[in-house]
């Protein structure tokens, strides 16, 4: 299947090919040509690993045998045979996305990740080590590395903020085992890691190297592919329950930063399922929830810190592949890309906007409203969310409120409770003292919801990675390495 960039019309690879650069080389990300026909009937029939076998193969088919690929991402990784089970909550129903390894939604797609590019590197005969460079605030960092541990051919180096991520999801990191793995906190904040990352990753450019530099990053079709299947998998739940007939409609709210996760249940409306209104949760960055409603992008604002800090993002970047999707003017895309980077400001065309509006719906809520909402789900429902969860509860009161479809609605959750203790235990009036472990032992006391054991062994686990560097030594770290 060819694919081409989202800025231009004219320079094709194939999907592995997209799979191994990751971004093309104007700049813009890689989208398939035509969207491939697909028997969404039958992909509904099977099982979580069958519908991800399924899905990849249409998306990407240029990488073979990918039940055996998808086999080897998934088997006896995760705490759920079925990947992503669901939990009726109230009137919605939660689509778990963090049983995995990590207790990450990121889970899904970085156990697929390492699959899809070493079998893209075989399809291409490409024999040199890749280089994975990921600058992390926390969450794809221990992903990735967990997915790409030990994998031949390949190496990961994360960078972190030096006190810039829990203290949990530091030690999911410094403890991390492996003879292909680096880990290594830069004296300064998130930004300060990215842009160091994208400085390697320009100073690399034309260079001839021992490796080939890759990122883990959405912007990779090989890491947004794999979410597609999170949306068959509720609406079949959905089916077996009885809440929907086949061909129903169902909404799903989804909490949103890189526009990732939203994108692949748009993905999955185009091959067939029948996805009503796909509802666009923010935090207080709520600068995509002003865009879907005006049609104007501006991220001219402050980066607030809030407590679902994965969603503290001002550049959505997958909203790209959107607007291609429902304009298919690439030229527009490369002009409205042009001016959010020299400006940090665009406007859609009034019939873009439209189209845009008639698929998605979009509201935002800050931190207090979060912890209300976490509060008053474990009061009424007895069921404990995280704050980035919260925000897809609150955006789809908000759709329902404003709108009145009372449709299905799916509200995915996309971290466990246990990553974000403090905020958690504040949120349902427990004690809030303590170090993060305590914090957890605290809330488990309270709920009596297991800790997932991953996260429970960290404290006694060995530090591996204990490296601080300056912001200005990443260049030389990674070609110590
Ligand atoms: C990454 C992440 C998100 C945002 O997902 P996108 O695909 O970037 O929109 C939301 N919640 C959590 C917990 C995350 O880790």
């Amino acid at each position: 299947m060819r694919y081409h960039s989202t800025r231009n019309k004219d320079h094709f690879v194939d999907s592995a090919q997209a799979v191994l650069e990751g971004l093309a080389p104007d700049g813009g990300l890689y989208m398939p040509e035509a969207i491939p026909g697909f028997d969404w009937k039958q992909c509904l029939a099977g099982s979580s690993q069958q519908m991800s076998a399924m899905i990849l193969s249409a998306l990407l088919p240029d990488i073979p045998d990918m039940e055996q690929l998808v086999q080897r991402a998934y088997d006896g990784k995760f705490e759920t045979e079925d990947l992503t089970p669901t939990v009726t909550v109230g009137d919605s129903t939660v689509l778990e996305l963090f049983r995995g390894p990590t207790s990450a939604f990121k889970d899904v797609a970085l156990s697929m990740l390492p699959q899809l590019l070493t079998a893209a590197k075989a399809v291409k005969g490409e024999k040199e080590d890749t280089l994975i460079l990921t600058a992390t605030s926390g969450d794809t960092g221990k992903a990735a590395l967990v997915g790409f541990r030990d994998v031949p051919g390949v190496r990961i180096c994360v960078f972190y903020p030096d006190g810039g991520v829990s203290q949990v999801q530091r030690a999911q990191m410094v403890t991390q085992e492996g003879s292909n793995v680096a880990v290594c906190a830069v004296k300064g904040n998130f930004d300060d890691a990215q842009t160091g990352v994208k400085n390697i990753f320009a100073a690399c450019q034309g260079k001839r190297l021992p490796f080939q530099l890759s990122s883990a990053n959405s912007i990779n079709i090989g890491r947004l592919a794999p979410q597609v299947m999170y949306y068959f998998r509720a609406y079949r739940n959905l089916l077996d329950e009885g809440k929907i007939r086949l061909g129903d409609k169902v909404n799903y709210a989804v909490p949103t930063g890189n526009f990732g996760d939203i994108l692949a249940g748009f993905l999955a409306k185009l091959l067939g399922l029948p996805v009503g209104m796909l509802i666009c949760a923010s935090n207080a960055n709520n600068v995509l929830t002003d865009f879907i409603r005006t049609g104007t992008y501006d991220r001219r604002r402050p980066l607030l810190k809030t407590t679902s800090p994965s969603m503290d993002i001002l550049v959505s970047s997958n909203l790209e592949r959107l607007l291609y999707l429902l304009s298919g003017d690439t030229e527009l895309v490369a002009e409205l890309m042009g001016k959010l980077n020299a400006e940090g400001v665009y406007t859609v065309p009034d019939p873009l906007k439209d189209a845009i509006q008639s698929q998605f719906w979009a509201s935002y809520c800050d931190d207090a409203r979060a912890s209300e909402i976490m509060g008053r789900v474990y009061k009424e429902q007895g069921y404990l969310c995280d704050p980035h969860t919260a925000s897809g509860f609150a955006a789809a009161q908000d759709y329902v409120a404003a709108t009145g479809d009372h449709r299905p609605m799916v509200i995915l959750s996309t971290a466990s409770p246990y990553k974000f203790p403090a905020t958690v235990l504040e949120a349902i009036g427990g004690d809030t003292s303590g170090s993060e472990y305590e914090q957890m032992d605290r809330l488990h006391e309270i709920t009596g919801i297991p800790v997932p054991p991953a996260l429970a062994k960290l404290r006694t686990m060995p530090e591996l990675h204990t490296d601080v560097i300056e912001k200005s030594a990443m260049l030389e770290y990674v070609m110590a390495l």
